[in-house]
């Protein structure tokens, strides 16, 4: 007797069409935060605080003084395929900012207790709060005095879900990636001041600033002071493609590939046409099964790379992958060049 077989065909409940949707992109804490600080960057915030308790698990909390959302725009928040970024198939193909799909809060909603509060407005006195209710997942809107900007505060995650919380690991786990997460972003943004927390300890804080000066003191704040003093700054642009950042020294590789940034366009990603490049851009200054460090940043035509790849975006795709792929190894190559570990340094252990 097939049940699931014989079974009238019926439209899932939006929340579970979004816990459906949540196992794509809220895989544990750090993805959360992930969507919240992005978030935050997109609502052009000066100042984004991360507070978390408990690795995430118990509570995340992001707070940003960017642009609101209006009371008009509550309800819509939470709801799935809401968003405010973009309305036309073209707006994709030229999207620059690092949300779009209007899913995050929807699927992080249906997994955890969330509340958005928000303020579009000057008042500090104004303000309103929503939360998605019940298996409709209605929008509940009252009003909450907040600065201009928003927080949320995503409490008890996957409480409802016990297969996925199954999934999540230790509290020190969780925050190593939450810490990541963090990172991630912060290194994308010099211009933004942030901050995370971790059951009540200040873990970062990172004051803005643009100057090179400052961007080697967050780095040095984020990665270690030896992570900056064994680089080299390189800065290249061929056309409409724009290379900068730090490439680390043969002298300070490492046994893991665990210090490797690489932005698209302010986004973080992972990408294997990006990865062979700088291997191959490394393999003669390099011991074997020894990896490089470096925080990269290329910039290109928003036109020219199509960020919705996957879910969690952090793959992309080139349109013209082979001329990315020559700028970038030629650039690291030529930086590279007189940098033989045997020159400068003993062989690793
Ligand atoms: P997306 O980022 O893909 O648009 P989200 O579900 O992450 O989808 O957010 C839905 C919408 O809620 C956004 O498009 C934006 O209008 C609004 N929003 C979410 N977070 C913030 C924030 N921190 N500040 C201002 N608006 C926000
Ligand atoms: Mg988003």
């Amino acid at each position: 007797d097939n049940a699931a077989a014989s079974a009238k065909i019926h439209v899932l409940d939006p929340r579970l069409a979004n816990q459906i949707a949540a196992g794509e992109v809220v895989e544990r804490p750090a993805a959360v935060a992930k969507e919240l600080m992005e978030n935050a960057i997109d609502a052009a915030a000066r100042r984004i605080e991360v507070e978390t308790e408990q690795g995430g698990a118990r509570l995340i909390k992001v707070r940003d003084d960017g642009t609101g959302i209006a009371e008009s725009d509550m309800a819509l928040a939470l709801s799935r395929h809401a968003t405010s970024k973009i309305e036309t198939l073209d707006d994709l193909e030229g999207v620059s900012s690092l949300g779009f799909r209007g899913e995050a809060l929807a699927s992080i909603s249906s997994v955890s207790r969330l509340s958005l509060t928000s303020n579009a407005l000057d008042d500090p006195r104004a303000g309103f709060r929503v939360t998605a209710e019940g298996r409709g997942m209605e929008a509940h809107v009252t009003p909450a005095p907040h600065p201009r900007g928003t927080s949320v505060e995503v409490r008890d995650l996957f409480f409802n879900t016990p297969a996925r919380r199954k999934f999540l690991r230790t509290e020190k786990t969780e925050f190593a990636h939450l810490e990541e997460a963090f990172r991630r972003q912060a290194l994308s943004r010099y211009d933004v001041a942030w901050t995370l927390r971790h059951n009540g300890k200040t873990v970062h804080r990172l004051p803005p600033g643009d100057s090179p000066a400052a961007r080697e003191r967050r780095i040095a704040s984020l990665l270690g002071k030896t992570f900056i003093e064994h680089a080299r700054y390189i800065e290249r642009q061929v056309g409409a493609l724009r290379l900068s950042g730090w490439v680390g020294l043969p002298t300070h590789s490492r046994a893991q590939a665990d210090q490797q940034y690489f932005f698209v366009n302010g986004r973080v990603v992972r990408d294997r046409l990006v990865a062979h490049a700088v291997r191959q851009a490394y393999r003669d200054v390099l011991y074997n099964g020894r990896h490089p460090v470096f925080v990269l940043y290329l910039d290109v035509d928003p036109e020219v790379v199509d960020v919705n790849v996957h879910p969690t975006k952090h793959e992309v795709r080139f349109r013209d992958g082979r001329t990315v792929h020559d700028f970038l190894f030629s650039s690291l190559h030529r930086c590279l060049a007189d940098t033989r570990p045997d020159a400068v340094a003993e062989p690793p252990a």
